[in-house]
């Protein structure tokens, strides 16, 4: 059933999938037999009209597309590149958008949660817009910035970051947060971004859309409507690629679909309240939630971990002793005490909880549950395949700079992972 979809699918999107899928020409060999270094092939990629666009889609857990039917997603990736990324420790949405356009991980970027606490800065929480617009909480270089060193434009709607002056950068292009713009509007300044004369317009455009995110939340990834809402998200990728199919450079265009992280399913079981084992006297701040993230006053720190040790579901690790595999725990803004929750477990720490059965993200980046979605398709992607192993979501900046022909800044993502991407 499912493979006669796809089929029907491609005959009716084949033409807008031809995006790229012409061969190479002459002038826009970049990042393939040429080096990264090559400062001939950042001159010349100044000169012509190739662009990459990568979208994402907030929460759109892997396997969603086994679950859903999605026959714009599947067609892209039936003749482009198609896989799961994996994202970094914790896997939230501020921390994973951030990852994607640095190549650092959280520990090293900075935005160690969604919400965290800075000696010097105070409280940043994605809730407040001071906060997120306020450069000094990102570290390292996002893509837009280093774009812009090499020559290149760039333009944002709503990537994590791009509202903050980062190194006193924005990219060219950007807009306020504001959930309330619909998905078709963020379509029409996209295209809009891609129709400008070159003279002016960005190379690198990121964008975002808030689901299947809110939706999963709400009703767990295994709910009815969360199936609905990804189809309807594979909806609005089909009006891009029928709007992009239209644009005279189509054949120029990389187009690459992500997300940050996947979602698993809780119940009010297993959740764990930290009110009845914690004494919030004890703490200077604590993020409850998925991780949580504890930040214990001064000689506190034994008291708390012993006072943990019963808790259930829960891991609970000093920063320190947090396992290398997550590459998480040496930054300052990391309390002193983490706990991972197992799936299905979600932690509070309130005095009068509501304990519901929801959707939640934030986990161990081992669990399946929280693998993300990764297809891109274009004129670097000539040929179809498949990425069985999951793909580090660092490796995102990279292969940006790759495609774009330029030179990345000092990132943790390996060379090789970008090889599994590009291989022909
Ligand atoms: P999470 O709590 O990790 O699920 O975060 C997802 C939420 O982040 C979305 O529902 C958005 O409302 C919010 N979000 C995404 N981008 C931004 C932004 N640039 N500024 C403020 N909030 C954002
Ligand atoms: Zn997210
Ligand atoms: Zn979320």
């Amino acid at each position: 059933m499912r493979k006669y979809i796809m089929i029907r699918l491609l005959l009716l999107f084949v033409p807008g999938l031809m995006i790229g899928c012409t061969t190479r020409s002459a002038t826009t060999i970049i990042g393939s037999a040429a080096t990264v270094n090559d400062n001939a092939v950042v001159k010349e990629q100044k000169g012509n009209e190739r662009k990459v666009v990568i979208l994402s889609l907030d929460g759109f857990r892997a396997d969603y597309l086994d679950k859903a039917r999605t026959p714009n997603l599947d067609s892209i990736a039936s003749v482009g590149v198609s896989g799961r990324l994996r994202p970094s420790f914790p896997t939230l949405t501020f921390p994973n958008h951030y990852s994607m356009v640095t190549g650092l991980y959280p520990n090293h970027h900075g935005l160690v949660a969604n919400s965290f606490f800075d000696k010097k800065l105070g409280r940043y929480s994605i809730g407040d817009r001071q906060s997120v617009e306020r450069g000094d909480f990102y570290h390292g270089e996002p893509i837009w910035a280093t774009a812009g060193r090499q020559g290149i434009r760039s333009a944002s709607f709503f990537w994590v970051g791009s509202e903050a002056a980062i190194g006193g950068k924005r990219p060219d292009y950007w807009m306020q947060y504001n959930s309330k713009i619909s998905p078709l509007t963020r379509i029409d300044s996209v295209i809009h971004w891609l129709s400008m004369p070159q003279e002016t317009a960005p190379g690198i455009i990121l964008w975002y859309i808030e689901e299947p995110d809110y939706t999963g939340h709400t009703y767990s990834p295994d709910s009815r409507q969360a199936i609905e809402k990804v189809e309807q998200m594979d909806k609005v990728v089909g009006e891009m690629l029928a709007r992009l199919r239209k644009l005279p450079n189509r054949d120029q265009i990389d187009f690459l679909i992500v997300s940050d992280h996947g979602m698993a399913t809780y119940t009010p079981e297993q959740s764990i309240n930290l009110a009845q084992w914690l004494d919030e006297k004890d703490f200077e701040y604590i993020v409850d939630g998925v991780p949580a993230i504890l930040y214990p006053l001064p000689g506190k720190v034994d008291k708390v971990m012993k006072q943990l040790e019963q808790v259930p579901h829960v891991k609970v690790y000093r920063k320190a002793d947090i396992p290398d595999r997550l590459h998480y725990g040496s930054n300052p803004r990391i309390g002193e005490i983490v706990l991972i929750p197992d799936i299905g477990t979600y932690i509070y720490f309130s005095t009068n909880p509501t304990f519901v059965t929801g959707g939640a993200h934030g986990y161990d980046n081992a669990h399946p549950e929280m693998l993300a979605l990764f297809a891109a398709f274009g004129p670097d992607f000539p040929n179809a395949h498949r990425i069985e192993q999951p793909i580090p979501n660092i490796t995102i900046y990279p292969l940006l700079c790759r495609l774009l022909g330029i030179t990345p800044a000092p990132h943790d993502a390996k060379e090789q992972d970008v090889e599994r991407i590009l291989q022909p």
